[in-house]
């Protein structure tokens, strides 16, 4: 059993994917954990991304990410980490695999709906980053 943060970026949610998304999750075998609404500020959203602050795409990264509502969730199940990466696809929705979520309804490398720890370290860190541990379930 692992668990993963997800979120569900501010062009997922403003264009009413939450329920798709997340459904796609459910159907894989994942169990939502834990999940709320929120709006990051650039001071959360800039240490959320803080490793890729030397970046050139950071401070675009940085406003997309506050430019709207996102939904962060930790989702639980068996290899969830590299199960939601595949779920996710490729960062780049040009490449991303089909059937994937990016592949489906990303429109830009910037705007592209979904975030997915991508290893144990961070996975446990973002989780801790959004939720206390009496809010996963
Ligand atoms: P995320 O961390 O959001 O799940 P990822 O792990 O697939 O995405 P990272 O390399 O961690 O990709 O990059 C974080 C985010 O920064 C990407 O989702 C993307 O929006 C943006 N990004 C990454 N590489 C580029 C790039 N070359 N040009 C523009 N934006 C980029
Ligand atoms: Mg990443």
């Amino acid at each position: 059993m692992e668990r993963t943060l997800s979120i569900i970026k501010p062009d997922g949610v403003s264009r009413n994917l939450i329920g798709d998304i997340v459904s796609r999750f459910e159907k894989a075998g994942l169990r939502v954990a834990a999940m709320k609404k929120i709006q990051l500020t650039e001071k959360t959203a800039g240490d959320f991304y803080g490793v890729h602050r030397e970046r050139p795409f950071f401070k675009d990264l940085v406003s997309f990410m506050i430019s709207g509502p996102v939904v962060v969730m930790a989702l639980e199940g068996d290899n969830a980490i590299a199960k939601n990466r595949e779920l996710m696809g490729a960062t780049n929705p040009k490449e991303a695999a089909p059937g994937s979520i990016r592949a489906d309804f990303a429109e830009s490398i910037d705007a592209n709906t979904v975030h997915g720890s991508d290893g144990p370290d961070t996975a446990a860190e973002e989780i801790a980053f959004f939720f206390r541990p009496d809010e996963i379930l």
